[in-house]
């Protein structure tokens, strides 16, 4: 039997759940296919940034998070191994009402918006349903397979979305090339618990070495830890006391909760990749998210990208429905419209990562001043906020500012324009 719908989305992650849900609420008819078998239950770090809450907020959903599971965070504090403190970043700087950070407990976000899509009448998700190739007509791509269950299934679809991830398989079956760069380094994560619930954040740079710190709900603290890639069980089978040790080095004063740590059971590995595709769409086809542009985690921005392009792309849809126009050109628009962040994204988490966990002691030097520099400068520091806050398209830095940065160059204008509130 073949079925048929107007968009196929492979993939319920980060942004194909969201593109399923905006499109429900349009009324589009959509089936979603997901090779997992049910919603993910995994530990994972979740911090929503401000476009983040934007798109939870415009899909209805950022008010009904559940309290309980949820934190807000305002302050950032940036600090060497050890304890001094380089620089702090406040969200309150940003306009309202996003002018925070929601941290909150695992898949809290994804759970509500896939709960909500199961209500939806206009669309269908199948869990435990794997893409495996293309529908071709005319040399356009008219449908796709997926084996759900042990079961072949065709379905007919006007539009088929790539959302499986950085190693997406309707990528490679669109034949569009990917350069896939694994990074050396990927984090251990932790969800530990504090005795005095923590409400700020703390990030340490060092020697090759980085750890966040963040407040999730109640009394829970997430723990980003960087390791090479590969060496989580080696990690493991030095046991929990010398990583514990390794922990209170860089952090003396949060000793009481990294004891907390007793099971390896409260940590995961996380694997860092970068995408970069010569073009994210094709006649009838569109890739999104991790498919088309997984970036370094350093931005903090993979998952809320994906949500944007969700979004444009949901904006974006109903025209193509309602002209009967699925060309490339068409939905070019949609890549027209999100490549500059994207790209502009994955190359300052590229930077950053060269800077903060580099073992060369003048990069070490230059990435202190900054810290310092951005500590004391209002201008710069709300580039870099709004920047991470997913709310610029643009660097936040010119080849100026980085000089000023540096600390090489005055930057007489910051501390007035801060006074009167121009950014
Ligand atoms: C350590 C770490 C920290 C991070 N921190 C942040 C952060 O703070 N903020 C942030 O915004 N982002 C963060 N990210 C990035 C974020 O997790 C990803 O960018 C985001 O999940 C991408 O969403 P996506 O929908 O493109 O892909 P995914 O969320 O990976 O979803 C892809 C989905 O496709 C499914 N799938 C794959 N293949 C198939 C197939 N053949 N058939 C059917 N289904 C398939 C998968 O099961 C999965 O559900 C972090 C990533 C890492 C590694």
């Amino acid at each position: 039997m073949v079925e048929e719908t107007d968009i196929a989305i492979v993939g319920a992650g980060g942004g194909g759940a969201v593109l399923a849900l905006a499109l429900a609420q349009k009324g589009i008819k959509t089936i979603v296919f997901e090779q997992a078998p049910g919603p993910p239950q995994g530990l994972r770090g979740e911090i929503l940034q401000p476009n983040g809450q934007q798109v939870l907020d415009r899909l209805g959903l950022l008010g009904r998070l559940p309290i309980e599971s949820t934190r807000t965070v305002h302050k950032f504090h940036f600090c060497r191994v050890g304890g001094e403190r380089l620089c702090t970043v406040d969200y309150s700087e940003l306009p309202p009402p996003y002018n925070r950070a929601v941290v909150t407990l695992p898949n809290v976000a994804h759970h509500a918006i896939l709960n909500t899509i199961e209500r939806e009448a206009s669309v269908s998700l199948r869990y435990r349903s794997a893409f495996t190739g293309l529908l071709r007509e005319n040399g356009r791509v008219v449908g796709l397979t997926t084996k759900q269950e042990e079961a072949l299934v065709t379905v007919k679809a006007k539009v088929v979305i790539g959302a499986d991830g950085a190693f997406s398989k309707v990528r490679e079956a669109l034949q569009i090339p990917a350069d896939l760069h694994l990074y050396p380094q990927g984090y251990l994560i932790a969800l530990l618990d504090a005795a005095i619930p923590m409400t700020e954040a703390k990030y340490f740079v060092g020697k090759r070495t980085i750890l966040g710190m963040f407040p999730a709900a109640g009394n829970k603290v997430y723990v980003f830890y960087m390791i090479k890639a590969g060496s989580y069980e080696q990690v493991k089978e030095r046991g929990i006391a010398a990583l514990q040790e390794s922990w209170i080095a860089i952090d003396p004063s949060s000793e009481a909760i990294f004891r907390t740590l007793a099971d390896w059971r409260q940590t995961a590995f996380m694997p860092t990749g970068r995408v970069r595709t010569p073009t994210w769409v094709a006649d009838g086809a569109v890739l999104i998210g991790d498919a088309a542009h997984a970036m370094n985690p350093h931005a903090s921005q993979g998952r809320m990208q994906a949500m944007v392009d969700a979004m444009t792309l949901a904006d974006l849809l109903p025209e193509c429905l309602a002209t009967n126009d699925y060309s490339a050109a068409t939905l070019k628009r949609y890549e027209d419209s999100r490549r500059p962040q994207v790209t502009m994204l994955q190359k300052l988490a590229d930077e950053q990562v060269l800077f903060w966990n580099t073992a060369n002691p003048i990069i070490a030097f230059l990435r202190d001043r900054v810290f310092r520099t951005l500590d004391g400068n209002a201008r710069l520091r709300y580039r870099v906020l709004s920047t991470t806050a997913g709310l610029r398209k643009e660097p936040p830095f010119g080849m100026l500012d980085r000089l000023m940065a540096a600390g090489l160059l005055p930057d007489s204008s910051a501390r007035e324009m801060a006074a009167r509130g121009i950014r």
